[in-house]
This record gives C-alpha cells, structure tokens and sequence, in this order.
C-alpha cells in the first residue's frame, strides 16, 4: 500500500512480508484492546497486565491472519496457481497471485477455505478457553484466549460477507461465472457490490465519529476505505490482464532505443544520457551484442567522485531474466515481470541480440487506446 515492504519470514514455501501500514494498525488494535476492550471486559489489573494483553492480542490477530492467508496460498499451490507470498498490510493480508484462478470451481473452494480455516481456529481457541476456566487458569490469560476466539470468528464472519475482494465477494463472483462464463461481468458486478459496501462502512464509521464512538468509527472507516480500493483495485486489474493478454511485445516495443556503450564514463552517462533523454534503464551494446544493462538504481550506490573514473562496463548489470524478456512473451507476463522486480523497463532480447525496449509508460498508453477503441 506504501510500497516497501518488509520480509518477515519464510513458512512451508511461501515469504510471508509486511507492509508498513500494518505496524500502524498493529499499534493501534494493540492500544484498543489495552485501554478499550480488555479494561471494559476484565476489571481490576494493572495498566501493565492490560498492556500485555493487549499486544499478546495483537500478536495472536496477526498470526490468525497468516493461518488464513497461508490456507489460502497452500490450497491455491494445489491447484497450480503460483503464490509469490504473503503481504500483511492495513486490514488483514493478501496472497499474492500471479495469475487468476483458471476455473469457478477453483476460486470457489480456494475462497471458503480462508473463512473456514479461521472459523477452525477459533472454535479451537473456544475450546482451550473453556478448558483453561476448568482448570482455573488466571483471567488475563484466559481472557486473551477467549478473544482471539471471538476475533476468528470475526474474521470467518466479515470475509464471508459477499463484497469483493473479501473471499465472500470471491464466492460470489464464483458462482456468477460459473452460471454465466463471463468473468468480466461476474468480476464487475461482485466489485461493484465490495465498492458499494466499503463506502457504507465509510458512512457508518463517520456516523460513529460524530456520535462520539471514535474507536468503533475509526475502525469502520479504515476498513471501509479499505475495502473500496480493494475492490476499485481488483477490477482495474482484471480489466488490464483480460486487455492486454496475448498482445504480443511488437505492439507496444521501442524497436530503436536508446543504448550506450561500455567504455563510457558514468558522469557522461548521467550528463550526455539521463539527463537528455530520462530513461532510468539504458541497455549497454558493444559491437551489436547486448553485454548488460545500467540503471539510475545501480549509479546512486556509486559516489560522485567515483563518477568520471568509473566506465560503464564497470558497475552494468548482467542480463538476467528479471530485466530481460524473450520476444514471444505476451504483454501480460511483461507485465506481471515489471510488478515483481518493481521496474518500469524490460530489455527484449533474442539471445545476445537486442529487439527492443517494452516500458510501463507505453503499455499503459496502448492500454488506455485499446479500452477506448473498444469497449
Ligand atoms: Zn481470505
């Protein structure tokens, strides 16, 4: 949602990373729970036993989550479909696919097993909660238990709930695909209703604000917020892939772009390169053979002393397939390229030839054409 995010770690296969608006909203459930939820529910502790609850709280959400995410991503693995990681952000988290599921069947059963997952969960915590009251367990521990519990069921509750990109909203846009066999439509139609029900929780939040219940309405807002660009988010996003599959790279390539030799120096670069033409990747060619390629990320690690005594040659990147693509590649997989490295420019190459340059900024100008002309 900012952009960086943080790796956090590695589980069965999949990098599960957080994005920094998450320690925000970690915070901020930390210090609900502290001096909102466990003081009102469980009287008399310390503001030091409530603060502990509170982040013990926070920290069982946050794993909740990651067992919901991760039932997803791991039922998604079954079916094929290819899971980068885990990104924790604002409300919740996110698998991140490559690729959309291939069938209504598949997004249907990879949709419910989020919400039943969580479900599972927190009627296994109902259960170590009764069992800790048997067994006489203090109520700050208890109390925790019992929470997270409450707050599975929430989460199996609210992701039921029948607006995308919630995996409710998943379900249904399932089952409209799978009766009509437009995914465009079913797509639109399950957006539209995430989109309506996040600006109704903006309201609701704000209506919450004014009546002086600022917790509640600030959570409602958030989330609502939330969801409404996810949904806005999610459609624009099939709309791009539906657009621009198997458009091949010809379309949209600079057949003649602008390279640069080895042996130039990097303050000539800059000078003579950068600052005349604004690219941030410049492929290097040396007797028509593509040797790598350099970019504004590579010369900010480079001191400015350095600069007129340090060629080309010396700091270019190899090509690898993270800044190269082969010619018969659709604009899809350009795509989805550009989004995992975080770059805007890939080098087509037919082994150490050259083809052309394919930039972000074209495609989406082709993009915004193509939608245009026919829809
Ligand atoms: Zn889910």
């Amino acid at each position: 949602m900012f952009g960086k995010q943080f790796r956090l770690f590695q589980l069965v296969g999949f990098e599960v990373k957080i994005d920094p608006s998450w320690i925000i909203i970690a915070l901020l459930v930390s210090w609900s729970l502290s001096v909102g939820y466990f003081p009102h529910k469980y009287l008399n502790y310390s503001t030091r036993t409530y603060w502990l609850m509170g982040i013990a709280g926070a920290v069982g959400l946050f794993m909740s989550i990651i067992a919901h995410e991760m039932t997803h991503s791991i039922v998604a693995r079954r079916y094929g479909i290819p899971i980068r990681g885990i990104t924790l952000f604002l409300f919740g988290g996110v698998a991140e696919m490559d690729e959309e599921p291939k069938g209504a069947v598949d997004e249907f059963i990879m949709a419910v097993m989020g919400p039943i997952s969580s479900a599972m969960i927190g009627l296994a915590c109902y259960g170590i909660y009764l069992f800790g009251r048997y067994v006489g367990w203090p109520y700050p521990v208890s109390g925790v238990i019992l929470y997270l519990a409450m707050i599975n069921g929430l989460l199996a509750a609210f992701n039921l709930l029948p607006a995308f990109p919630l995996d409710g909203g998943r379900m249904l846009r399932a089952a409209l695909w799978h009766i009509k066999g437009n995914l465009k439509w079913a797509t639109r139609v399950s957006a539209g209703i995430g989109s309506g029900f996040g600006l109704f929780l903006i309201f609701y939040g704000v209506f919450h604000f004014i009546t002086g219940q600022f917790i509640a309405g600030m959570w409602l807002f958030l989330i609502g917020m939330f969801l409404k660009n996810a949904a806005e988010a999610s459609y624009q996003q099939l709309i791009t892939l539906r657009t621009l599959e198997g458009e091949p790279l010809w379309r949209f390539m600079n057949t003649s772009p602008v390279t640069v030799p080895p042996n130039l120096t990097i303050d000539n670069l800059v000078e003579d390169y950068i600052y005349t033409y604004h690219h941030k990747l410049y492929p290097v060619v040396a007797d028509g053979r593509l040797t790598g390629c350099i970019t504004t990320r590579r010369i900010k690690e480079i001191p400015r002393d350095q600069w007129p005594h340090t060629t080309v040659d010396d700091v270019a990147t190899s090509c690898n397939p993270d800044n190269t693509i082969g010619p018969d590649a659709d604009a899809t997989e350009a795509l989805s390229k550009m989004r995992r490295t975080n770059s805007g420019r890939l080098m087509v190459v037919d082994r150490d030839r050259l083809l052309g340059i394919v930039s972000l900024k074209d495609m989406m100008a082709f993009l915004s054409l193509k939608i245009e002309l026919e829809s």
